[in-house]
């Protein structure tokens, strides 16, 4: 009897050996598969919504667990930071300051600073300042629709760009009473441009490619050392051209992009600030590049605004970007630098391409 319990013992204790050493066999062939998969050369796709638009972005490399959750907490930060509908943001604490001049970061003042010399070159077309006309025909809340002249008309006073006071030395911006900021035409450039920061520092990375709700960051190369194709939308759905381009962004504008209809007509969120209205542009789609993304971004927007021959004009005087502009005759307005790199897509073979 105590003979048989004693083998008993033993038995059980042989197969608990065996459990154990098979489950710490199992644990490190997982560990070692894991560490291998880090080791080797793969793409990552990760999606995440921010800033009212779908960020995806492909990484290319290895190891790209780290890069993933910096990107995601960086996206976080800056759309707590920029937001005008997230009560706590810096932006936020500016448009409710009434009058009086606040404290905020390097970067808010960066942007401020970079959107002004925008809207000096476009002879105000791009304004920061235009969130009371873009919060009065509803485009914030999606209860749109056309609003009184004379509500235009009183809300236009509230717009100027040359009224935001910024101090540089006390990282200080004041507006007057009832201006308030709206970043929209400027933070996804800007924001792509700080994600490919934080992918350039990550050494395991070789390529990416970001998108910001249709706005694309490049970094790096492809595999092969070879450019990036990115497909150039139409308002359509399809995409009409092809650019092939290195390490930049591509920025796209359009009235397409978002708009509402009222009495059969169509009004979209791109607000001229000299008339108060969605911009009577004949361009549908105006798509910059430039390295700068942020930059790239207030371009598209004020290059939409003003138009095919002003927004020439633009580039001329400033450069330091490339253009690709839709207009609505069937044209497609391209800058000298493009010609070798812009290609149209076979269903829209007949749109005319001239080299400005
Ligand atoms: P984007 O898609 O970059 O052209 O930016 C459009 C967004 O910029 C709009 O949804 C508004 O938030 C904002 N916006 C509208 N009109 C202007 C303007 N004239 N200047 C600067 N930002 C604008
Ligand atoms: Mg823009």
């Amino acid at each position: 009897m105590i003979k048989a319990i004693i083998k008993r013992n033993r038995k059980q204790k042989r197969i608990a050996i065996k459990t154990i050493a098979a489950v710490l066999m199992l644990i490190i062939t997982v560990l070692f598969i894991v560490s291998c998969e880090n080791d080797v050369y793969t793409k990552v796709v990760e999606e995440t919504f921010a800033m009212d638009t779908i960020i995806t972005y492909t990484l290319y490399g290895k190891n790209q667990t780290e890069a993933v959750s910096r990107i995601n907490a960086e996206v976080v930060r800056l759309e707590n930071m920029l937001s005008v509908t997230n009560e706590q943001s810096e932006i936020s604490k500016i448009n409710s300051a009434n009058g009086v001049a606040q404290n905020v970061s390097d970067k808010i003042i960066g942007i401020i600073t970079a959107a002004q010399k925008i809207s000096e070159a476009s002879d105000g077309a791009f304004d920061i300042t235009v969130y009371p006309l873009v919060k009065l025909w509803g485009f914030t809340t999606d209860k749109t629709a056309v609003p009184d002249k004379e509500r235009i008309n009183d809300t236009m006073l509230t717009v100027n760009y040359e009224n935001i006071v910024v101090d540089e030395k006390n990282n200080t911006v004041m507006l007057p009473k009832d201006y308030m900021l709206d970043l929209g035409g400027i933070a996804k450039g800007y924001t792509g441009e700080v994600i490919a920061q934080i992918i350039k520092g990550n050494e395991d990375i070789t390529g990416a490619v970001v998108s910001l709700g249709g706005n694309v960051q490049t970094v790096g190369s492809k595999e092969d050392g070879s450019d990036w194709t990115v497909a150039v939308e139409h308002p359509d759905g399809g995409a009409f051209g092809m650019l092939k381009v290195g390490e930049t962004s591509v920025i796209t504008s359009g009235g397409y992009q978002r708009n509402f209809e009222q009495d059969g007509k169509v009004y979209h969120h791109i607000i001229d600030p000299k008339t108060g209205y969605p911009a009577e542009s004949d361009i549908l789609s105006a798509v910059i590049v430039c390295e700068d993304g942020a930059k790239g971004d207030a371009l598209s927007t004020a290059s939409f605004i003003l138009g095919y021959k002003k927004a020439a004009d633009l580039h001329k005087s400033i450069g330091g970007y490339d253009f690709v502009f839709l207009l609505d005759d069937g044209r497609v307005i391209i800058s000298e630098n493009l010609k070798q790199k812009f290609s149209k897509t076979d269903k829209y073979d007949n749109l005319e391409i001239i080299v400005e």
